[in-house]
């Protein structure tokens, strides 16, 4: 294990902040874990990075970086529905969905082109288009800093919530996931009802419905809409849609009659994030290198040399002016460091 010191971490994360990490080194086995547990000289403060797609860094990173690459695709077993695979928490995300797509699995199709890990993918339940990862997550292996050992979680364990999960809570930096068991299905279920899968798909001329055409859709309308981290930093959505009362919304709607929403279950409604940043005036806002994407209000940006320091500033004013307009309080999707 190669552990190197005062590392820039801007080349790691893509929102393309530049700062240093005290340590740095890359995990390629579950071995490397135990022994940097046993190296008495290594700090005992532990970060890990997977794609950083999800991550504002706003300052020095003290301590060590992990960056996983724990690699590896194996199907444990399989019947006349469905396959069971174990796949390395360090694989790249959109390269399962196309491994599962090419091996004509269904389920994580709707999931192309999301950046980042598969580890980091139970984290935060990643979602879109009308799928999210738990709907296809049988168990969740981490090692278990305290414990000194790997512990096997099952879907209920995980407590899968929207862009939530036992990780961001009780097993917050207390776990390296290492690997993640998916159930993909034999025969396919689609889902296209969602954004505009189905008119992607008229526009395609697509005859016969597959799982391809649909992540080739999802690919196309994504491309479209999201900025690519490699020509303007960003973390994809910076906030959650916030899920509020119905009562506060009925409320709301007399002054602002055109808000949208979606019914959340239990007298609760969800209200898009970027819906409500936009009517605050921010979209397209620039101020330096900090702002606010021009087509997606949800999507803060670097336009070269913003600290992240500027991000969460920026951030701030958004959920200050959210709150002031709408009593609306926004929470951050992304990981503040
Ligand atoms: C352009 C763009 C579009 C996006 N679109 C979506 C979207 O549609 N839906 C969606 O849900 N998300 C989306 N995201 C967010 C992001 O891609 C996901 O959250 C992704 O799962 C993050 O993976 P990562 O490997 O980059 O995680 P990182 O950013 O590296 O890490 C995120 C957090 O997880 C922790 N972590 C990472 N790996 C591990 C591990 N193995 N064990 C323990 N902790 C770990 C880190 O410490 C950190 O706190 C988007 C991001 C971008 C840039």
């Amino acid at each position: 294990m190669q552990i190197q010191q005062n590392v820039s971490l801007r080349p790691f994360n893509t929102f393309g902040i530049d700062v240093p990490a005290e340590y740095f080194t890359s995990i390629t086995d579950i071995a490397s874990l135990q022994e940097l547990m046993d190296d008495a000289k290594l700090p005992s403060v532990r970060h890990i990075l997977g794609g950083g797609s999800n991550v504002l860094l706003t300052k020095r990173v003290n301590g060590i970086v992990l960056q996983n690459r724990l690699k590896g695709i194996t199907v444990i077993k399989e019947d006349d529905a469905h396959v069971w695979l174990t796949v390395g928490s360090g694989e790249v995300w959109h390269q399962l969905v196309m491994f599962a797509i090419n091996s004509g699995w269904a389920g994580i199709e709707n999931l192309a082109l999301i950046p980042g890990t598969v580890g980091a993918a139970p984290i935060q339940n990643i979602g879109a288009y009308g799928v999210e990862a738990k709907e296809t997550i049988g168990t969740v292996t981490a090692w278990h800093w305290q414990e000194k050992a790997l512990v096997t979680y099952n879907n209920s364990q995980c407590s899968f919530g929207y862009r939530d999960s036992i990780f961001k809570h009780a097993l917050k930096d207390q776990v390296f996931i290492t690997s993640v068991t998916f159930r993909l299905n034999k025969q396919p279920v689609y889902k296209i009802s969602y954004g505009a899968i189905t008119e992607e798909l008229e526009r395609m001329h697509i005859g016969t419905m597959s799982i391809r055409a649909i992540a080739n859709a999802v690919i196309a309308i994504r491309t479209s809409k999201l900025p690519d981290p490699a020509q303007i930093g960003n973390a994809g959505s910076f906030f959650k849609n916030p899920t509020i009362a119905k009562e506060h919304y009925d409320t709301l709607l007399i002054d602002h009659p055109g808000m949208p929403s979606y019914p959340a279950g239990n007298s609760t409604v969800k209200v898009p994030a970027g819906w409500l940043i936009e009517q605050c005036g921010w979209k397209g806002y620039r101020n330096g290198d900090a702002g606010v994407h021009s087509r997606q209000a949800l999507v803060l940006v670097n336009y070269s040399n913003a600290s992240g320091d500027q991000i969460w500033r920026l951030s701030q004013q958004i959920v200050d002016s959210v709150k002031d307009k709408y009593s609306i309080e926004l929470e951050r999707e992304v990981q503040v460091w």
